[in-house]
């Protein structure tokens, strides 16, 4: 196998914040062979960044009108985004996360296009992330209850016009599968697309959304299998208050007894923890994935990142489908995460070699179980490689830091190079793998073309973005 080497002017390893100058990598296969001082080539190379909680999505909020809705709302309109084949979908969210720095991603598959039976769309996803190259986990979703609210919806119904329940009950209120199914189709589409950078993972919805009997399954299945689990948990304060009305004891202490608190398994967003339950995760090992720009652009709420740092939580980032500018841009996302999190004044609540694990280790460690995710002799040849060029081009002072320059002002055009076990899945900042700009163009043309298949739906939206901001807006929450 022939050997190549990169030529890095800096290298963030991933384990400590000063860069190593000039070195010489060699990959060989899948592997970093070596590494020594070199002549650097105007190259930054660090850590691929891991999006650890996402869902595969390929419409932005402002293209079906969406934008600036709280979550309770929001979901529904999820609705809006007509279904398209699978692979081209997965192959586009694929195409725009690697652009976007990113080498390993949680696919909590949630919207499933559902124009075949489910094994067929998992191995078109699977066949999207091999054909991109990055390493992606299929959380496959599973839900059983609450489809509408987090509580009965009859009263909720009983607001609506005749018209807007008929859709609303035809499109929302299908029978679930059963739990045993859904937890067995899990199995099933593992043991077809599991192997060369695809693994799957158990996708609970949420606590709110799942029965007891479906999540005591998973705890159990995963505890036999060692499969992981990915979930959402405590992402908005109407999911505490149900959270704290259904569950005396606490819904962390509940999961736990269940078999959901453990290295396994990575909850998305858990705004709302108390201090009791961080401990709990902490002491389990169990990730939490921080989503920030999500939390804002959902209306969620801030995530106590510096609770769960002091408290010895392994905390990974996540851009959920939403990053700030409606991109997939994870250098942005890690800034901002940093902006919002490090604290004030001269007391530091993030620490940069939390942040760098954060935005990297944590993150793939949640998608692939693996630990370890540093630019090293030995490790799988992972890097992400920017454009230090570009970076430094305003320097005044020449020796500031590589990684302060990484968060001044680090984005997704930055992006030169991605290597994901040893292959260019992006070389001169374009994904080698699709052909992205035409998906991406036949995506936005087949999603105009379908729009029409949800006017029902369109069309009932208004009042019942009215009845949910009804039924959640007067609920007690005692923060
Ligand atoms: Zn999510």
């Amino acid at each position: 196998m022939s050997d190549r080497t990169i030529k890095a002017s800096w290298v963030l390893d991933g384990t400590q914040e000063t860069a190593l100058a000039n070195q010489s990598i060699v990959i060989d296969g899948g592997k970093i062979a070596s590494m020594e001082q070199g002549a650097g080539d105007g190259l930054l190379v660090m850590p691929p960044l891991a999006n650890a909680h996402d869902h595969a999505r390929v419409a932005r909020l402002s293209q079906v009108g969406s934008y600036d809705v709280p979550l309770e709302a929001w979901l529904p309109y999820l609705t809006l985004i007509p279904a398209v084949d699978p692979y081209l979908a997965s192959a586009v969210s694929f195409g725009r996360t690697a652009r976007g720095g990113v080498g390993s991603v949680m696919a909590h598959y949630t919207r499933v296009q559902g124009l075949t039976d489910f094994p067929t769309e998992a191995k078109a996803v699977a066949k999207a992330a091999r054909d991109v190259g990055i390493r992606m986990a299929l959380a496959v979703h599973c839900r059983d209850m609450n489809p509408l609210v987090y509580d009965a919806h009859d009263a909720l119904l009983a607001d609506l016009s005749p018209a807007a329940c008929e859709c609303v009950t035809r499109r929302f209120l299908r029978n679930p599968v059963p739990a045993a199914e859904q937890v067995a189709m899990v199995e099933a589409v593992a043991a077809e697309i599991e192997g060369n950078g695809v693994t799957v993972q158990y996708g609970p919805a949420g606590v709110q959304w799942c029965t007891d009997t479906m999540l005591r399954l998973i705890g159990e299945s995963s505890a036999r299998t060692n499969r992981r689990v990915h979930m959402h948990l405590l992402e908005t304060k109407y999911q505490r208050n149900w959270a704290d009305r259904n569950f005396p004891q606490g819904i962390v202490k509940y999961l736990d007894e269940i078999g959901l608190v453990n290295e396994r398994v990575s909850f998305a967003h858990c705004i709302y923890l108390r201090p009791d339950e961080m401990e709990l995760i902490a002491e389990r090992g169990a990730t939490i994935v921080v989503n920030t720009s999500s939390n804002f652009i959902v209306s969620s709420g801030v995530a106590p990142i510096a609770e769960f740092i002091k408290r010895g939580c392994r905390v990974a980032m996540g851009l959920d489908g939403l990053a700030f500018d409606e991109d997939e841009d994870a250098l942005r996302e890690m800034r901002l995460a940093y902006a919002v999190h490090k604290g004030s004044g001269f007391d530091v609540k993030f620490p940069r070699p939390d942040l760098m694990r954060f935005a990297t280790a944590n993150g793939r460690f949640a998608v692939t179980g693996e630990s370890g995710s540093q630019v090293a002799p030995g490790s799988p040849a992972d890097m992400l490689l920017l454009d230090w060029k570009e970076l430094s081009a305003e320097l005044i002072e020449p020796d500031v830091p590589p990684f302060d320059m990484v968060l001044a002002k680090g984005k997704q055009s930055h992006v030169k190079g991605l290597i994901i076990n040893g292959r260019d899945v992006v070389r001169d900042g374009a994904v080698t793998g699709v052909d992205l700009p035409a998906m991406e163009a036949e995506l936005l043309a087949t999603m105009r073309k379908a729009y029409p298949t949800t006017a029902d739906v369109r069309a009932a939206m208004p009042e019942l973005k009215g009845a949910l901001r009804k039924h959640y807006a007067g609920q007690f929450y005692c923060g």
